[in-house]
This record gives C-alpha cells, sequence and structure tokens, in this order.
C-alpha cells in the first residue's frame, strides 16, 4: 500500500513518513501544494494525507483539482484547531475523513487503515483467505492462527492482494503499489517475492492468471474441492 504525505511542516512530515513506513506502507512527501498535486495527479497512491494549509497551492485546490479530474484515493486532511470552516471546505472539496492539529500519530494510523480498508470493500480490520489472515493493525500475517515471517517486500505484496482479493492484480499494478517512487522499479522482482510468498504461504494461495496477473484463491475451498 503507497501514501502520499503533503505536509509542509517538516518535522511532522518527516514523523509521518517515519510512522507509515513502520507500518509496512510505501510513502512519498511533499512539502508545498504544486507538488502534492503533481504526485497525486501522476502517480497511483492508496490514501493521502493533506495537510490544508500549504505554500504554492492551498490543500482545499489541490484536493478539488484530484476530484475533479476523477481522482478518487481516499484523503484524510489535516486541519487546525477548531477550524470548523476548514473541515466543512475540506469535506465539500472531497475528503474521506480528517485530523485536527495537534494529533496523536496513532490516530492518524488508525484513520489511514480505515480509509484503506474501506476503500477496498472491506469493513473489518482482519482481511482473511481460507485461513490466512492479515491483521491491518499489527501488519502481521497468521496462518491457521500461527505467524508467519514476511520481509518487508513480501508483507506489502501479500497485503496489497488481500486487500484485492477478489480481483485479478498485474505485476505492473503490483509494483505501483509497494515501491515508493525514488525506487528504481523492477516488476521482474514481483515473480520473486510472490514466488517466496508460495512457500511461506498456503501453496494455492496466490494464483496466477496467465497474462494477466495474480488472484488469491481460498487454499480450504479448493482443497475441499478436489
Ligand atoms: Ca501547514
Amino acid at each position: 500500500m503507497r501514501i502520499l504525505v503533503v505536509e509542509d511542516d517538516k518535522d511532522l512530515n518527516r514523523q509521518l513518513a517515519a510512522a507509515l513506513r513502520d507500518e509496512q506502507y510505501s510513502v512519498d512527501v511533499a512539502f508545498d501544494g504544486e507538488e502534492g498535486h503533481f504526485l497525486g495527479d501522476t502517480e497511483p497512491y492508496d490514501a493521502v494525507v493533506l495537510d490544508l494549509g500549504l505554500p504554492e497551492l492551498d490543500g482545499v485546490s489541490v484536493l478539488k483539482r484530484w476530484r475533479g479530474d476523477g481522482k478518487t484515493m481516499p484523503v484524510l486532511i489535516l486541519t487546525a484547531r477548531d477550524a470548523w470552516s476548514e473541515k466543512v471546505a475540506g469535506f465539500d472539496a472531497g475528503a474521506d475523513d480528517y485530523v485536527t492539529k495537534p494529533f496523536r500519530i496513532e490516530e492518524v494510523l488508525a484513520r489511514i487503515r480505515a480509509l484503506i480498508r474501506r476503500a477496498s470493500g472491506h469493513a473489518v480490520s482482519e482481511l482473511s483467505c481460507g485461513g490466512v489472515v492479515l491483521d491491518t493493525r499489527g501488519g502481521r500475517i497468521t496462518v491457521e492462527g500461527a505467524s508467519v515471517t514476511l520481509t518487508a517486500h513480501e508483507f506489502k505484496v501479500i497485503s496489497y492482494l488481500m486487500h484485492h482479493r477478489d480481483e485479478v492484480v498485474s505485476r505492473t499494478e503490483l509494483t505501483e503499489h509497494i515501491y515508493e517512487q525514488d525506487f528504481d522499479r523492477d516488476s521482474n522482482t514481483i515473480e520473486v517475492f510472490v514466488g517466496r510468498l508460495r512457500r511461506k504461504l498456503p501453496k494455492n494461495l496466490i494464483q496466477t492468471v496467465r497474462g494477466l496477473g495474480y488472484r488469491l484463491a481460498d487454499p480450504d475451498a479448493e482443497a475441499k474441492g478436489e
């Protein structure tokens, strides 16, 4: 899952990015409205944290432009304390949720998790496929209750697939959602990660859809059907 943080306060931007990376998200950052608008316009994000008070272009204008161009990614706005009119302007521009400054990072993380879940159609924080369970709160995967140790990239791949479990996901899409902007991307490495995941998780969980990509299948249902 890939997240954009648009915040001109450098310390706060760094804190948010670090906390999100700790939760296994890939994070791109922008420090003004123009740069933030450009990134959100050209890269696919699973969620955006958008400060409203920004240099170059204010947050409400950034959001209006994205929505006007048909961008639907979930956006969490950061607003000043007691500025109810800012919140109203933010929601009217297309925001999905808000946090008032000053805030606890934990609240931002919880709201981001909820926004990403909701955007992919999930109402609860544990996503499951057969006996494989992804707890989005702890960034943990279990198989039949037993913890599985994954590298950061392996986790990002399975997390994206679990959030999109009824869809066929292409290697390009996976590449775009697990790497940060400056990372030297190579979609062939996706095959390597999937190969490793197949050794660590039930063998039939990640199915290859020839020429299209990958799709999750319930390994228990497969076993019963055979
Ligand atoms: Ca600001």
